[in-house]
């Protein structure tokens, strides 16, 4: 049904970290702002990606008109593929975006079915019943934008990933010029990222770190390993720098971050003087303070190069003693326990660890209490809806603006969920209806989708093993012929001395005893409950939950 006012429903990145997805719906034209995937709890159940659940946006199949995407991070287009398999949208974004994006489309053998349209900072796309003004934003990543949506009822502004850099070592800084344009002209809702909305002050600039790598670089007189995320292409770039300066090569070691810096470095994002850059083969040729490696896995992950270095199992390199490892990273929330591993690993080897904790190595690339303040003051809008993190985060958001920016009350800051259909016109912004949004689990081997179901299940087995349970019938009788057969994994409580396999089968050959011949005759009926009886028998004799599996044999 065509509508006379904004809604927006967001289907992932707020009251969570990642999986940042979001549509924007007027009349009968709903545009879609991010695809991202998250890094879900269920990773021990085989799981390690999610991506917001496509299927809740089959009833706006034909009303959405397009994707645009703010910037090239995972948690904004790394579930692309998924919904473009689903529905075959073109693309908005940057010159640099899109490039991540198609690498990923190679992957999926889908990038030639694929619209991409190329847009740049201030440019203006007509989508519909919607405008879309591309702002330039400052962000850990390059070539990023906020945007400015003009609809027929007002202006919202979607911040995307930003901090109010007034230096970035790439670009320019946030165009706040043009913001501030466009709250003169008038705002009706600002969704703003919340990610450091805890942290009070201003963010520091990506120049921010250069002293500290100038340092280290000066007082280190053994090999050097700086990590940091693949995608932070200002850290690189002063990397690149530092190590020129200091007369070392920079060997660059990781899929993810040659790959980034191939991309940058053709787009002459990245400025790498000729002759600095070196392979592995010749950087093993150079004296340990000739040579700087600029590594992957700076959150402990076990396939990244800094994991592998760290334990021994990378081809042709490997940290010893006195190498200096500088973690140029925060800890994403939910990797602690692989980075501490990892640390330990290196301590283990001798090597010297620098953290954030310690010198000023890492600077984050979102917008604290101090940027939000500017943001708000400069787009003016009427209402703020805090987007991009946990709920901790938008909670915090909404009492910092109304306790230290204008004159914003209860009313004016509305806290959503995923699921959440919020209305809004010239002078309301309200929920109207909230729904369920289950997320959708991908398997990084194949990249294909888990069902739900199938992780719940995992979890089972996890808590309580598997009871397999097999009966033979005879056909014609529907006698039970031989003993039942009961196996056990994983269940808690069975040795093979305590005779409860024995009692098991026992109780099983007694409640066949005692069932009616035709419940026996109806086999699904029979077989579930054989599972219920087995069921109730272990709680009651092992207080434990196992997933039973039943199996009837005809002979
Ligand atoms: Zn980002």
């Amino acid at each position: 049904m065509a509508i006379n006012k904004v809604e927006i429903i967001p289907l992932g990145g707020i009251g969570e970290f990642g999986m940042n997805c979001m549509g924007i719906r007027y009349g009968d034209e709903m545009i879609i702002v991010d695809a991202g995937m998250g890094f879900p709890e269920e990773t021990p159940y085989g799981v390690d990606i999610s991506i917001p659940n496509f299927d809740f946006l089959e009833e706006y199949r034909d009303e959405m008109t397009a994707i645009i995407l703010t910037h090239g991070h995972e948690d904004h287009i790394g579930a692309l593929a998924y919904i473009l398999k689903k529905y075959n949208l073109p693309v908005y974004s940057s010159r640099f975006t899109l490039a991540l994006a198609e690498k990923r489309l190679i992957e999926f053998d889908m990038l030639d079915d694929v619209l991409m349209h190329r847009v740049k900072a201030n440019d203006i796309v007509e989508i519909g019943n919607f405008k879309v003004e591309f702002i330039h934003a400052s962000h850990s990543l390059v070539e990023c934008f906020s945007l400015a949506i003009h609809t027929p009822v007002g202006t919202i502004i979607h911040t995307g990933d930003y901090k109010i850099d007034d230096t970035p070592v790439i670009g320019k800084p946030y165009d706040l010029e043009t913001l501030g344009r466009i709250g003169d002209e008038g705002v009706l809702a600002l969704l703003c990222d919340s990610t450091n909305a805890t942290v009070p002050g201003r963010t520091p600039s990506e120049m921010a770190v250069i002293p500290a790598f100038e340092e280290i670089f000066e007082q280190t007189e053994g090999r050097l390993i700086v990590s940091t995320f693949s995608s932070s292409l200002h850290r690189l770039q002063i990397v690149f720098d530092v190590a020129h300066q200091f007369g070392r090569k920079v060997c660059v070691l990781g899929r993810s971050m040659l790959k980034n810096i191939e991309i940058a470095a053709e787009q002459g994002l990245l400025k790498i003087p000729h002759g600095l850059s070196v392979e592995l083969s010749f950087a093993r040729k150079l004296a340990d303070d000739e040579v700087c490696y600029l590594v992957t896995g700076s959150q402990g992950e076990m396939r990244a190069a800094l994991w592998n270095l760290a334990t021994g199992s990378y081809k042709g390199m490997e940290v010893e003693k006195g190498d200096t490892v500088v973690l140029s990273a925060r800890i994403i929330p939910g990797n602690e326990k692989n980075i501490s591993r990892l640390i330990g690993n290196l301590y283990k080897r001798g090597a010297n660890i620098i953290e954030e904790k310690r010198r000023l190595v890492h600077v984050s690339g979102h917008a604290s209490q101090g940027d939000i303040k500017i943001m708000v003051e400069t787009a003016k809008p009427k209402f703020v809806i805090p987007i991009h993190g946990e709920y901790r985060m938008l909670f915090r958001q909404k009492e910092f603006i109304k306790n230290h920016v204008g004159s914003y009350d209860d009313n004016d800051i509305i806290l959503i969920e995923n699921g959440n259909v919020l209305e809004l016109d010239e002078r309301s912004a309200v929920v109207v209806e909230k729904r369920e949004l289950y997320k959708t689990f991908i398997d990084e081997e194949s990249m294909e989708e888990i069902e739900y179901d199938v992780v719940r299940e995992r979890k089972k087995l996890a808590y309580g093993g598997a009871i397999s349970l097999v009966v033979a019938m005879e056909k014609n009788t529907n006698q039970l012929n031989g003993e039942p057969q009961v196996t056990f994994e994983g269940v808690a409580g069975i040795d093979p001395l305590n005779g409860f396999s024995a009692q098991a089968r026992k109780s099983v050959s007694d409640a066949i005893a005692d069932m009616k011949p035709d419940h026996i005759a109806n086999r699904t009926m029979f077989k579930e409950n054989l599972r219920i009886h087995l069921k109730r028998f272990v709680q009651k004799e092992l207080s434990s939950k196992p997933v039973i599996v039943t199996t009837i044999l005809e002979v």
